[in-house]
């Protein structure tokens, strides 16, 4: 059925309808998307006929998806539909193949099949209009305490019912698709008057426009919607159900405010968090003539450390993180410059660590002054407190004197970020710093041990021993968790070489104090499994222990849990999202490093700052604008700052591996020199240890994984992450034509594939 090529907006919707309705199982698809193929796979494994179409790879593909869009609120792929019924993407599919649902669409009961056919032919008659469907809704939403919108051949409907009922919890439910047929006389008298005008369809479809959920069973206890199955057990054990089904006291005297007062909250929008996301979220907001809060309080390390508005990026991350990052590839250009000519340099390798440190702090000192102003000309309130919730609209706010106040906001979002861990070990708070201290640390650290193998680990090490401190670094198990490991061990290769100590299997036990001072002198107490499998008892004496063993989500003492908000224990305490918004309480958000976002790639660390700020922009725009776009987590780039930088987009290929299969990818690669290093004597050991590799999708030629590490590899990334959101295969990257020389030409002309064996080391240029 090929699609005409002036198609108007009436044949697209004539053609997406087809489609549908010609095709028991239709799926519009895109070539290169993972979640396709996914799907495609699992039909195909479960012998089930399919047909697709691949939207990129047609004329009419962005119209069809914007019809697909208006059609189903859905605007990714696949994007599936079984026997005429909208069925969602990958994880919705998946979910009713495994639940039996796809199977009875496809094959339906007796009854049901007799049912479908007594709504057909109720068609024409019933007509019934979309308002009285949505008050419908809402009068069986007001007038139950729980309610259930169910279906009586679904399986998740029945266990939530059961479980519902073994907890002696009371509610009321009715089966969408016997519409009619269920109610008890007493409903039936309530709701008589509108009823005759809806079906079990076009309430579903009610639904789906209330809380964009398309599934069954659809919950809402105490007229907040809960969600389906799994949603609903979650909160039974939680306790969730129970607290809105019997409020704490406190609870109940804030819902009379608010219902008091509904109208009169003192802010459209309180951000919570005045780092990158909030600050990016707030002027946002304020762009819409919004009244908006920002709430900016940093609790001091345990050795007292502070700074100022604008949150970790700029105070102690990227910025101060990138810039001493700079001070050390300096250090390297210094010895480099023998071999260029230049002479009497040698004094410049005697690094001040103050001189450093007050140059930076100079500059992070204008930018939080930068920010303060930005606020107040653009009409955000800023308050320089701490925040925690007192009810779901109500925030106290504590400042650095202690006073207190409240504020209440209509909506909220946590841009709260996270803070470094301590191991939890004798003498870790007391004695050891974080990369919170260290960035503004008064003292230089001396001698170094690094606890951690995190990016940050290997960063702030990278930096210390390019600056002419003695480093070393104690790791757990692996470097850079949740990297392509083959990049991993290529940067610990090189920092090896250039001279800086890894000690695996190293974990700390204890840390002592030998002697104060600024800095001391400290043992570090540990416990090593030798290659023999025996336990070593150990110790290292240095100056300065830095822990970096990974961040927690600064969500533990906002009194989350007083108005129903869960978080992820086990992923740092993070906030559960879906697009930014909580999954438990509709008008609060959450974006940057505290939220767990269920449309994030999983595994991927992608608590960056560029990524905050897009997310709590694009959330503003949602918020009080008509906007739709939704914050894209695929192919986000990301550089490690080590020595030699890493950079990356898409997956590593341990995914690549694990998602497509050793035969449908194959890897392009190549070492290569950097000419600038080329005549570098004391780089010799080094030179040929710059490396990129592209991942590619064998059935689409699509690029799925980049990596380099070279030097500059942050601005070789930046440039091709353009290329990677818009699609670009091996043979885009083929016909690009390099600039010579650079080291980012190396990713135009790559030809040896893994697979083949050859050697990757390049020869000539
Ligand atoms: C050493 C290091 C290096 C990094 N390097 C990079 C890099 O090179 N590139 C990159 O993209 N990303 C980098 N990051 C990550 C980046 O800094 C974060 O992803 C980003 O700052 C997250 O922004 P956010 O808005 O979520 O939180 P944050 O920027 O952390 O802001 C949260 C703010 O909320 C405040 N706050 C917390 N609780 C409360 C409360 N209850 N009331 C009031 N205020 C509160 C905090 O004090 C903080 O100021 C680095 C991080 C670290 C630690």
């Amino acid at each position: 059925m090929p699609p005409t090529k002036d198609a108007d907006e009436k044949s697209i919707a004539n053609l997406v309808e087809k489609y549908i309705d010609e095709n028991d199982v239709m799926i519009f698809s895109k070539s290169w998307c993972p979640y396709c193929k996914k799907i495609k796979d699992a039909l195909k494994s479960a012998k089930i006929e399919f047909h697709s179409i691949e939207l990129d790879k047609m004329d009419e593909g962005d119209q069809i998806q914007k019809e697909l869009f208006k059609k189903t609120k859905q605007e990714t792929v696949p994007n599936i539909f079984i026997k005429q019924q909208h069925i969602g993407g990958c994880d919705k599919t998946l979910e009713a193949l495994k639940s039996g649902c796809v199977a009875t669409l496809l094959n339906p009961p007796e009854s049901e099949r007799k049912h479908k056919k007594v709504d057909n032919d109720d068609l024409d008659s019933k007509d019934a209009d979309e308002k009285a469907n949505a008050n419908l809704v809402e009068k069986y939403i007001v007038e139950n305490d729980v309610m259930i919108f169910s279906k009586s051949w679904c399986p998740y409907c029945t266990k939530v019912k059961d479980a519902l009922r073994s907890a002696k919890i009371e509610f009321y439910s009715i089966e969408l698709d016997k519409m009619g047929r269920d109610l008890s006389l007493f409903k039936l008298l309530i709701y008589i008057f509108i009823y005759y005008l809806a079906e079990g369809d076009q309430i579903q479809n009610a639904l789906i426009n209330k809380t964009e959920q398309d599934t069954v069973p659809n919950i809402f206890i105490k007229q907040q919607h809960i969600g389906g199955c799994d949603k609903t057990l979650e909160a039974l054990k939680s306790g969730r159900v129970a607290t809105l089904l019997n409020p704490p006291e406190s609870e109940k005297k804030h819902k009379k405010v608010e219902n008091d007062d509904l109208d009169s909250y003192d802010y459209d929008l309180i951000v919570i968090g005045g780092g990158s996301g909030g600050l990016a979220c707030s002027k946002e907001a304020r762009s819409f003539e919004k009244k908006v809060c920002v709430l900016d309080f940093v609790k001091p390390t345990p050795i007292g450390t502070t700074w100022g508005l604008g949150g970790t990026c700029v105070n102690v991350g990227c910025i101060p993180k990138k810039l001493m990052h700079q001070a050390s590839l300096i250090g390297e250009y210094v010895h480099d410059s023998v071999d260029y000519g230049w002479s009497q340099l040698d004094q410049a390798r005697q690094h001040s660590w103050s001189k450093m440190i007050e140059s930076i702090q100079q500059y992070i000192r204008s930018l939080n002054f930068k920010y303060r102003v930005d606020l107040r000309s653009k009409g955000v309130t800023y308050e320089n407190s701490y925040g925690e919730f007192l009810s779901p609209h109500r925030l106290k706010l504590t400042d650095k004197k202690g006073k207190t106040k409240e504020i209440t906001g209509e909506k909220i979002v946590v841009a709260v970020g996270g803070r470094p861990k301590y191991p939890d070990i004798e003498g870790d708070q007391q004695y050891g710093i974080t990369s919170d201290d260290l960035f503004s640390l008064k003292y230089d650290p001396g001698k170094t041990i690094v606890v951690g193998a995190s990016y940050v680990a290997l960063e702030c090490a990278g930096f210390l021993h390019g600056i002419g401190r003695e480093v070393q670094i104690f790791v757990r198990s692996i470097l850079l968790r949740g990297f392509d490991q083959q990049m991993a061990s290529k940067i610990g290769d090189y920092m090896s070489t250039i001279g800086m100590k890894f000690h695996y299997q190293r974990i700390p036990t204890r840390l002592e104090c030998l002697e104060e001072g600024k800095p001391g002198k400290l043992r570090l107490h540990y416990r090593q499994t030798l290659e023999s499998g025996e336990i070593e008892e150990s110790y290292e004496d240095c100056n300065t222990v830095l822990f970096a063993i990974g961040r927690e989500a600064c969500t533990n003492e906002l009194n989350l849990d007083k108005i129903g908000i869960e978080v992820n224990k086990a992923n740092g305490f993070k906030i559960k999202t879906k697009e930014e918004q909580s999954i438990d309480i509709p008008w609060l958000y959450a974006i940057g490093d505290c939220i767990d976002e269920q449309t994030m790639p999983p595994g991927q660390p992608l608590e960056l700052t560029p990524v905050a700020i897009q997310a709590g922009q694009l959330l503003a725009k949602r918020m009080f604008s008509n906007s739709t776009i939704k914050m894209d987590y695929y192919n986000v780039p990301t550089t490690v700052f080590t020595p030699i930088e890493y950079g990356a987009i898409g997956y590593s290929e341990e995914d690549a591996l694990s998602k497509f299969g050793e035969d449908n990818i194959e890897i392009f690669h190549s070492e290569f020199v950097p000419l600038e290093w080329s005549i570098c004597h004391h780089r010799d050991q080094v030179k040929t240890m710059s490396y990129c590799k592209l991942i590619v999708d064998k059935n689409t030629d699509r690029v799925i994984g980049f990596h380099v590490l070279s030097p500059n590899a942050g601005e070789i990334t930046q440039g091709y992450a353009l290329g990677m959101r818009l699609g670009a295969t091996k043979n885009d990257f083929d016909m690009t034509i390099g600039i010579h020389p650079t080291c980012a030409e190396n990713l135009t002309t790559l030809s040896v594939t893994k697979s083949s064996g050859d050697s990757a080391a390049q020869e000539g240029c």
